[in-house]
């Protein structure tokens, strides 16, 4: 019977190269293409939202495709591959690890007898160069991606395979509406990272930060920006974290 813990990547162990490289290449090309001015990004965004709101969990991530529709939308015969750019950019530092103690954090949950698993919503193809470079790959058992189980954050069914092994300890992450709602869901320990942590709130202990009211505030407001069709005000259960971490390291003390 393994001991899962299961982990986000973009945000919570690392920064992929996808904000600052890839969608600015991608909209130089495109502006190129036209000859004019073009939001890319901001396409390719609201298209990801849409899907997220149809509950089309797969296909909101699927970065290649929206953007082949783009292109056929602006008539544009532009080949470019993303899948391609992921690996062109995937050298530090323009990809890095969120914390210079994570390798050894997680190298220690596994000498304590753990199994750990990336639950994330971005493709393999997209991911695994990412944590090749950064070291990161060589200490999960599992990489849980939504084009591989068909569904992602914040949808249950992402870790149910997982669950057929083991029991899940806890997931960790750094969205409310993708990580601590999955967490609760499933009624596991949901280990919210948020290294920005109040000075002040840093000396509770870990399991009273979540209940404090000036943190509850700062999740209100967060909620709402990560999801605004969500109603954020007051904090609803699913989204309240049992466990807020500023440092990944204090996963250790949890588990
Ligand atoms: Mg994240």
């Amino acid at each position: 019977m393994k001991r899962w813990i299961t982990f986000d990547l973009d945000g919570t162990l690392m920064q992929n190269p996808f904000g600052k490289w890839i969608f600015p290449e991608v909209e130089a090309l495109v502006c190129a293409g036209l000859s004019e001015p073009y939001e890319v990004r901001k396409a390719l965004v609201r298209e990801h939202e849409a899907r997220m709101d149809r509950n089309e969990t797969v296909a909101a991530y699927d970065w290649d495709e929206m953007l082949r529709q783009l292109l056929g939308q602006l008539n544009l015969k532009l080949e470019i591959d993303i899948e391609q750019l992921v690996l062109k950019h995937s050298i530090q530092p323009k990809i890095y690890l969120l914390e210079d103690s994570i390798l050894a954090t997680l190298e220690k949950l596994k000498s304590k007898g753990y199994s750990l698993a990336v639950a994330t919503n971005g493709f393999y193809k997209y991911q695994y160069p990412v944590m090749k470079e950064l070291g990161l790959a060589e200490w999960f058992d599992e990489i849980i991606t939504p084009e591989k189980v068909g569904c992602g954050k914040p949808n249950i069914g992402m870790v149910r395979e997982l669950l057929q092994t083991g029991e899940l300890v806890a997931h960790v992450g750094d969205r409310l509406d993708h990580d601590v709602y999955l967490a609760n869901r499933l009624g596991v320990p949901s280990m919210f990272i948020y290294r920005d942590l109040p000075e002040a709130l840093r000396k509770l202990p870990i399991e009273q930060r979540s209940a404090d009211p000036e943190f509850i505030a700062i999740c209100e407001n967060k909620l709402k920006v990560e999801n605004p069709s969500l109603t954020a005000v007051p904090l609803p259960p699913d989204y309240v974290a049992t466990h807020v971490l500023y440092r990944l390291e204090e996963l250790l003390e949890c588990v």
